[in-house]
């Protein structure tokens, strides 16, 4: 599933409500430095045509014209969401465009939160850092604690250390919302599983070492390119949530979309 316009939706999404979503990928290709094996929007070589990346002044304007048709229209959205078609911070004009949003969004839409789903990667970039900083809610990927399941279940186009990573999110002061997507199943011939016992508690070390302010747990929601997944049991994602609250003592909040 790819997105073909620079604004899209609203869409109702279970962790942000009424969300508008920003598109700074390509509009009819994919650009990602993962290549998840259960990305909603495919596999990376399938749509590696399309290289077009939209402009900060077409973004701007693209998304000043959508709230102000639904400002006529008193459909304000709870959310504006970058996601899209791939890992929005890899925009060369990322930080600039925050700002634009954040300054539209003050104009037009006070009440909506300005959201970003990232995996992270560019964390360690000050730009990008300083960008998210800004954000109502950077919304931060990390899928599993070991470095061999991330590679298994993301796989990182680049260097990718699970450590290093966190070490970057640590700079947030909590200030984040971290994103886990478990599920279970065989890629490649090989089985893989994040919520195995272990799996979840060295997971559980990495919450407690970020003590991020809000955590989404979820599984898988639509096709997936790799076909042989299972998602979680809403059950199973309630236990993983209860071992969270266990050892929550500074009272993030825990949300859990099966
Ligand atoms: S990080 Fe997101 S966009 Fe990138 S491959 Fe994974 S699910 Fe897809």
């Amino acid at each position: 599933m790819l997105f073909s316009d620079i604004i899209f939706g609203p869409l109702h999404s279970r962790r942000l409500g009424v969300s508008l979503g920003i598109n700074l990928l390509p509009a009819h290709g994919k650009w990602c430095n993962f290549d998840c094996i259960y990305c909603e929007c495919g596999w990376n070589a399938d749509h590696r045509h399309d290289h077009q990346l939209p402009a900060r002044e077409q973004v701007r304007d693209a998304l000043q014209q959508t709230l102000q048709t639904m400002q006529q229209q008193a459909q304000m959205p709870n959310a504006i969401t970058f996601s899209g078609n791939g890992e929005p911070t890899l925009h060369p004009q990322f930080p600039e465009i925050v700002d634009d949003v954040i300054a539209l969004r003050n104009a037009c839409a006070p009440q909506a939160q300005v959201c970003v789903l990232s995996n992270a990667t560019l964390i360690g970039r000050e730009a990008i850092f300083r960008a998210l900083q800004k954000v109502d809610k950077p919304i931060l990927k990390i899928d599993s604690a070991l470095d061999a399941t991330v590679q298994q279940l993301n796989q990182p186009q680049g260097v990718y250390t699970v450590a290093g990573v966190v070490e970057q999110m640590q700079r947030f002061d909590g200030q984040f919302s971290l994103q886990t997507l478990f599920l279970r199943g065989i890629y490649h011939g090989v089985a893989l599983d994040n919520s195995t016992p272990d799996e979840v508690q060295r997971w559980l070390r990495i919450v407690a070492q970020t003590r991020p302010r809000e955590i989404m747990l979820y599984t898988l929601d639509r096709h997936t390119p790799a076909h042989r997944l299972q998602k979680l049991s809403p059950e199973e994602l309630r236990a993983i949530a209860a071992q969270v609250q266990a050892c929550n003592t500074w009272g993030a909040v825990i949300q859990v979309a099966g």
